[in-house]
């Protein structure tokens, strides 16, 4: 499903994040991605998402190559057709706070899509009681709670029917009850087969959710396996050393 061949990424001349990362991605994997702070995993998401230019390297999806570092113009060639199937949840509530709950999951429908008002707002209302939140359809994003406004964003990238889900450290800025309710929605999408790539410090979530798991320091991939091989038996010191960090 997703290809990730020999990204290079530099902010500047020093500050090189992403040196040669690949990573292959299975139809119905689960990928967890961890790793120590700076090793590049949002870089990373942000680059798959079309938000990042590149130095070297391509990403591809479904067979299609969509990002591409073009390095005769020192730019970055990006299919917006093939990237719009991709969805992204960040760390910090992405809502626009002027408009309603229903408003914000129907907008990029609405624009991007040109669907009908009332076609997007019925799939709105849908989402939306599936994930507990239907009394908030006409509610502000500032009147609801971290992990509710968390929901929300999934739910709204959802309203695009992605092919791929990414989610960069969704609940790190929730308080700790509101964790679970967000990491439920997230494996209850697990359970209908969304493909999804998660970067998360909580190794509960991890293990529960990985069908791999990757670890990534340095800007490379530097060990990846199933959760029990990374969890309970990793091979490389680097991987070690961090896991005796975070237990
Ligand atoms: P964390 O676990 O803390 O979220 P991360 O693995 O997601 O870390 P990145 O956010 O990808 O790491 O950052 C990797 C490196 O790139 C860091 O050294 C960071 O300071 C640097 N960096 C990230 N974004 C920018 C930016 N927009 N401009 C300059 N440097 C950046
Ligand atoms: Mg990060």
């Amino acid at each position: 499903l997703v290809r990730i061949n020999n990204l290079h990424k530099s902010y500047s001349p020093t500050v090189q994040v992403l040196k040669g990362l690949n990573l292959d991605m299975a139809a119905g994997e689960r990928l967890v991605v961890i790793g120590p702070s700076g090793g590049g995993k949002s870089t990373l998401l942000r680059v798959m998402m079309g938000l990042e230019e590149v130095n070297s390297g391509s990403v591809n999806f479904a067979g299609q190559s969509y990002i591409r570092a073009d390095e005769s113009k020192g730019k970055t060639a990006i299919n917006l057709d093939v990237r719009q199937q991709i969805g992204m949840v960040f760390q910090h509530y992405t809502l626009f706070p002027h408009l309603t709950i229903l408003q914000n999951l129907t907008l990029a429908p609405r624009k991007v899509r040109g669907e009908s008002k009332s076609s997007a707002e019925e799939r709105g209302m849908a989402l939306l009681s599936r994930f507990g939140l239907g009394a908030k359809a006409n509610a502000y994003p500032n009147q609801l709670s971290g992990g509710q406004k968390q929901r929300v964003a999934i739910a709204r990238a959802l309203m695009l029917d992605p092919k791929l889900m990414l989610f960069d450290e969704v609940t790190s800025a929730l308080d700790p009850e509101l964790v679970a309710e967000v990491e439920q929605v997230i494996l209850q999408l697990a359970e209908q087969g969304m493909p999804m790539m998660i970067v998360t410090h909580d190794m509960w979530f991890a293990k529960n959710i990985a069908s791999r798991v990757v670890f990534c320091a340095g800007g490379v991939v530097v060990e990846e396996g199933t959760p029990d091989e990374i969890f309970n038996a990793p091979k490389h010191e680097r991987t070690q050393e961090f896991l005796n960090r975070v237990f």
